[in-house]
């Protein structure tokens, strides 16, 4: 499976950030749709069938839901990683046009720090975001400190009848 950049915004400021100095460096990078077209076409003659769009907040993208898409027509097969924190008019364009595609053709990982971390506002998007892609979504939580706890993860998959499955990230040590 490929992971394909599509900003180098995002909302967040996570510690762990593996993309911190690129969101520290440039906030106009996007990915073109010439861009996009030929990875598309490059898949397609390659057989590769999983990409994985990241960020950043992919979401950010100007052309995201036309991008996932495109990537649909293409028959290939999308995972999206996510902060969940998307500002309303992203979120209704996405339900709109996203909510009918598969799972199997479509889902999302969402990047689901504590939420004692996050603002009040920031909670009310991630659980509009939730509510919307219940099933097509898998929270994720990275390993960053010696101390965590999972539950809230649990308590959320259930609340919001998410897939019943966490992805784990180990997150590397970032020098300073
Ligand atoms: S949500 Fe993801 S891209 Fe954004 S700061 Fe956190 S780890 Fe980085």
């Amino acid at each position: 499976m490929a992971n394909l950049l599509l900003t180098e915004k995002c909302v967040r400021a996570c510690s762990y950030c593996f993309a911190k100095e690129y969101l520290k460096e440039s906030k106009e990078n996007v990915l073109s749709w010439e861009n996009l077209i030929y990875v598309a076409d490059l898949f397609e003659a390659s057989n590769e069938r999983h990409i994985s769009l990241l960020g950043g907040e992919p979401t950010l993208h100007p052309d995201f839901v036309d991008f996932v898409l495109y990537l649909f027509e293409r028959k290939l097969k999308v995972n999206v990683f996510t902060s969940g924190i998307m500002a309303n008019k992203i979120l209704e364009t996405a339900r709109k046009n996203l909510l009918n595609i598969p799972f199997e053709n479509l889902s999302f990982t969402c990047n689901y720090n504590h939420p004692d971390t996050s603002t009040s506002n920031e909670t009310k998007q991630i659980n509009k975001f939730l509510q919307s892609f219940s099933k097509s979504i898998t929270l994720g939580f990275n390993l960053y400190q010696p101390n965590f706890e999972l539950k809230y993860l649990v308590d959320a998959i259930l609340k919001y009848d998410l897939r019943k499955h966490i992805r784990l990230g180990l997150a590397q040590p970032i020098p300073g």
